[in-house]
């Protein structure tokens, strides 16, 4: 990676920018002039965020659902996460598998990996996320490989979610058959990132914040970034991820980027959420999304009930997560209880499906064939 080539300089820009001041100053001919524009600049963004953009919020989700219909048509891809390890040396405020919480922390062996995703695949799911904590003494580079290995077997797309890599590291689960990332800043207020991650190689918010173009120098086919919603201010959050997103598609235009936007869900320390996200901001959030950027894949996992799910697809929604579990073996053992955090749709894969067709989506169980 060029070292001197970061989005942290464009970070820096706009991190100490007075936005609840910026956003009161908004007025109706910037954003309606945002929905008009071919390409849309930052302030663009800021004016689709802003608080009077919600007197718009019916004019955004039309346009969303155009462009959505214009550049992904009626296709929605499923996959599921499987957790391959618990184990973590970080200390993240919100997270259930924080290296303080105490329970038995586990971890798959080959064989419970081949048992997974035995049950998996029966589903006709063919899109995988494996996931750990991150601990690269327990979870080794090579055990992930041995993992991704065996899983090859049974599916033709996998993507991982676990510690941060090299470039390098990254080249060689790219060679072996890995081809998509998920890694999320969590929050890119870099106060409340101090705040929320008090211990472990997480600490350091410059080399999190790079992991995704450490992933794009080694040519990963899709990069997916995220905020957690309810961390900092979802006004200014959404604004850098989405900035992050565009400055990846400008880097790297073969790669398929996309964001996440997950809202903070009980776990076991029962943790807070710093800043409230209702459901209408976030409707705000992916409809600023698509219109900033038309081509951007824009994940929903099932940390959303049922019913909100099904209503966001519309908007801009390129792919679900169906079937899920946060229990590491929770695939096969449905009663697992040491979950990461508490999921809200628990439909598994034949309903979700159902409903996708009963809607008029086609449910994509397949687009990539990997190495
Ligand atoms: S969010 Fe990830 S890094 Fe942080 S405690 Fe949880 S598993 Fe570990």
């Amino acid at each position: 990676m060029n070292e001197n080539l970061s989005f942290y300089s464009l970070y820096s820009k706009y991190k100490n920018l007075d936005f609840s001041t910026y956003f009161k100053k908004v007025n109706d001919d910037e954003i309606i002039n945002s929905f008009n524009k071919r390409s849309l600049n930052p302030d663009n963004l800021l004016a689709l965020l802003s608080v009077k953009a919600e007197n718009y919020i019916e004019t955004m989700a039309q346009k969303a659902k155009d462009l959505s219909l214009q550049h992904f048509g009626r296709a929605i891809l499923l996959y599921t996460p499987l957790y391959l390890s618990n184990y973590c040396i970080n200390e993240c405020l919100y997270c259930g598998f924080n290296s303080k919480v105490k329970f038995k922390r586990k971890k798959l062996s080959l064989e419970e990996v081949e048992k997974e995703a035995t049950f998996i695949a029966k589903t006709g799911l063919q899109h995988i996320l494996i996931l750990t904590g991150e601990s690269e003494q327990i979870t080794p580079l090579s055990y992930i490989k041995e993992c991704i290995q065996l899983l090859k077997k049974y599916f033709t797309s996998i993507s991982i979610e676990i510690f941060p890599l090299k470039t390098n590291e990254y080249k060689e689960l790219v060679a072996l058959g890995v081809d998509g990332l998920t890694i999320y800043q969590e929050v890119y207020d870099e106060k409340i990132y101090s705040q929320v991650h008090l211990k472990g190689p997480k600490k350091d918010y410059a080399h999190r914040l790079d992991t995704a173009q450490r992933a794009g120098d080694a040519k990963m086919r899709t990069i997916n970034i995220g905020a957690l919603l309810g961390l900092g201010d979802w006004r200014k959050e959404a604004f850098f991820m989405l900035l992050h997103a565009k400055y990846l598609q400008d880097l790297y235009p073969e790669i398929e980027i996309s964001v996440s936007l997950p809202r903070l869900r009980p776990q076991v320390k029962n943790f807070k959420a710093i800043s409230k996200v209702s459901d209408k901001n976030i409707v705000q959030i992916i409809t600023a999304a698509r219109i900033f950027l038309p081509r951007l894949g824009i994940t929903l996992s099932t940390r959303e009930n049922s019913s909100l799910r099904d209503n966001l697809l519309p908007l801009g929604i390129t792919k679900i997560s169906a079937g899920s579990t946060t229990a590491v073996g929770g695939h096969i053992n449905s009663k697992e209880k040491d979950v990461q955090f508490e999921i809200a749709d628990q439909r598994d894969v034949a309903t979700i499906r159902r409903m996708l067709l009963a809607k008029g989506y086609q449910p994509v169980l397949k687009d990539w064939v990997g190495v």
